[in-house]
């Protein structure tokens, strides 16, 4: 039977094409897709396309998105082998790893992929991203999906979701995944490194699960040097905020000032969860190499371990929005989830 994959079209670069009549970018009916990339006929794979209204640029992107898609998804999801969303760079690694957490017991590949130039420019890189995207989406071994998981395909390299970071503003290659391996990497076949994709749970006849409460109320610190007590404070005293994600120097130092970590256990003392993320792109969180470090782990700062600052957003977005005791967010907050984390 031909394998059968679902294209979700949210907007970004990728679905343009030049207005002949204004000269400017548009964007183009992705339901005559075959016409600017003929190059799918060749597929003998069944693509439908669902194309989101208002299409928009990422930067606009907020969690209600996000449920829309996992919803899209869930509506279809007995239809078609995978699913590609296309979706726009700047905000790809945030959206794809908010979904990786929203869909707990996911069977089936979603690929999340865009371009810097749009498609229906000659020098695009979008068709590429898109081919290669959907001829993953649709991949199966011994009948089940080859990539059980939510990942980005850009520039030949497929990459867990909730790893990955847009890198650049410029160059075809956008994307990183600092501290973990591609999952595969397209050259003239496309390669999978089987070992590092993520296992099939474990009741894989169960319905999609989408997790749908996500908690908006976190808040991103990034520490630096001369932060003053008085600003510190102040972000920690935002009302209503419940995670913070406190954005450190190297392994997850801070600065060693008394009244530093005496801000910090303030904010702990009220309820709110502090999770230390590093600012280096790559590497990990480790609060028992440095004074500084020991201290804040100590009054119950959590350690990211080397969480990318997008999977930390939408991670601690999803584990508030499930209303858990402090010990049980502590305890998720720790934990790899999807395999956002080495531990
Ligand atoms: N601003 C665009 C977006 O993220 C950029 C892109 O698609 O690459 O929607």
């Amino acid at each position: 039977m031909k394998q059968s994959v679902l294209l979700l079209y949210t907007g970004g670069t990728i679905g343009m094409k030049t207005n002949d009549l204004t000269g400017g970018l548009a964007p183009f009916n992705f339901k005559q897709i075959e016409e600017e990339v003929p190059e799918l006929k060749k597929f003998n794979i069944n693509i439908d396309t669902y194309t989101f209204d208002p299409l928009i640029d990422s930067s606009n992107v907020k969690p209600s998105l996000w449920l829309e898609i996992a919803n899209i998804i869930k509506q279809n999801y007995n239809k078609y082998d995978g699913f590609v969303v296309l979706h726009g760079t700047d905000t790809m690694a945030y959206s794809a790893s908010a979904l990786s957490f929203m869909l707990p017991n996911l069977t089936k590949p979603i690929i999340f992929t865009g371009s810097q130039i749009p498609i229906g420019v000659l020098r695009t890189d979008g068709k590429e991203n898109l081919i290669s995207s959907i001829e993953i989406a649709s991949q199966k071994k011994n009948g089940v999906a080859v990539v059980p998981e939510v990942c980005i395909y850009f520039q030949n390299h497929l990459l867990r979701a909730n790893r990955t970071t847009k890198f650049s503003a410029e160059h075809f290659n956008a994307f990183k995944s600092e501290n973990y391996h591609p999952l595969a990497k397209a050259g003239i076949k496309i390669e999978y490194s089987t070992n590092n994709i993520l296992p099939m749970p474990e009741n894989t006849n169960e319905e999609l699960q989408v997790i749908s409460s996500m908690c908006e109320d976190v808040v991103v610190i990034d520490i630096f040097p001369g932060i003053s007590q008085s600003i510190l404070s102040s972000i920690l005293n935002i009302p209503n905020v419940k995670g913070f994600i406190m954005r450190t120097f190297g392994s997850g130092n801070a600065p060693t000032d008394s009244w530093f970590i005496e801000e910090l256990e303030k904010a702990l003392k009220r309820g709110v969860a502090i999770l230390n993320v590093t600012q280096c792109p790559s590497g990990s969180v480790n609060m028992e190499l440095y004074d500084t470090g020991k201290a804040m782990s100590k009054i119950g700062i959590i350690s990211g371990h080397d969480i990318t600052t997008e999977a930390a957003i939408t991670k601690m977005m999803f584990l508030l929005g499930q209303h858990l005791t402090n010990k049980q967010l502590h305890d998720k907050l720790s934990q790899s989830l999807r395999g956002e984390i080495t531990i």
